[in-house]
């Protein structure tokens, strides 16, 4: 029973997120769907706990075919950081903006980029990729790019809205469409072109920008006892975020890039990392 402590609070947490909106909004897509990700979380954690290997893949293609799939195809609901600005700028607290509060800009507090771990739908094809653990080290000035694609993605739906752009939902939803094909393309050039399936997260990846500063307080969070680390360097060869895990500050290079995939803590060969 103390071994599902966590699965049961991951689902306790989400299932007040669900009600408290389902009551807030009155409706009760809020309840289901929240329910129904708590759940997959909650799952995926239990495996995860359980030493499955395929937990975080499963909790992965749960949570993003839903997102991809359900809400983006099927509902029309841009999830995309461009829905996130339309849905800002239409002045309505729905969808996009509900979930990158919870899952970009507040959750980070909680659990940190799990998002980026566990749920993302583009990352859940890149981490089927041959290159899981990166082949050089990380190419910092090209995080910059990030910024840029920030910056274009609200210049884009802002020129929308100052042209006064007709069919605003329709472009939206063909924006989702074309947007996905434009990631999963850059996603999988960029993951051959550096032998590293992540490299359309730190280098592309608009997304990152919301995740990042809260991340860097996160509850949760690859904690390392330094007094008992040989030094090896296992574990940072095997990160595939090129994090500085062998150190416990927060302010380790990189911190904030940490997707808790906890590959670092299973080749830890004197268990510091946990
Ligand atoms: S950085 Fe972007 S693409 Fe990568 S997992 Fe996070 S949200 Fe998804
Ligand atoms: S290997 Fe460790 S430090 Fe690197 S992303 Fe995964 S959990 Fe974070
Ligand atoms: S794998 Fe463990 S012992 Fe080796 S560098 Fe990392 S924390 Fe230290």
């Amino acid at each position: 029973m103390k071994k599902l402590l966590p699965s049961i609070l991951m689902l306790a947490l989400f299932e007040a997120v669900a009600v408290s909106l389902w009551l807030t909004k009155n409706n009760i897509f809020y309840l289901l769907n929240f329910s129904y990700i708590g759940l997959c979380l909650s799952v995926g954690l239990t495996l995860f706990i359980s030493g499955r290997r395929y937990a975080r893949h499963f909790t992965q293609f749960a949570v993003g075919t839903y997102m991809l799939v359900y809400l983006g195809i099927l509902s029309r609901e841009n999830m995309q950081i461009e829905g996130f600005w339309y849905y800002l700028f239409s002045g309505t607290f729905e969808a996009a903006t509900i979930h990158y509060a919870v899952a970009k800009i507040f959750g980070p507090l909680l659990f940190g980029r799990g998002w980026c771990g566990y749920a993302c739908w583009t990352a859940m094809v890149l981490d089927c990729l041959p290159f899981k653990t990166p082949a050089a080290p990380r190419k910092e000035k090209l995080g910059a790019l990030r910024y840029v694609m920030f910056g274009l993605s609200l210049l884009l739906v802002a020129g929308l809205f100052w042209g006064r752009a007709s069919h605003l939902e329709e472009i939206m939803f063909w924006m989702f469409l074309g947007g996905n094909a434009l990631y999963y393309g850059a996603g999988i050039f960029l993951a051959y072109h550096f032998q590293d399936n992540r490299a359309f997260c730190k280098y592309l990846c608009p997304v990152a920008v919301f995740l990042k500063p809260m991340s860097y307080f996160s509850l949760l969070r690859v904690h390392c006892d330094e007094s008992k680390c040989v030094h090896c360097g296992k574990c940072r060869r095997v990160c595939p975020m090129n994090v500085e895990v062998n150190k416990e500050a927060r302010s380790r290079k990189n911190g904030t890039e940490c997707i808790l995939c906890y590959e670092c803590t299973r080749v830890c060969p004197v268990k510091a990392l946990k």
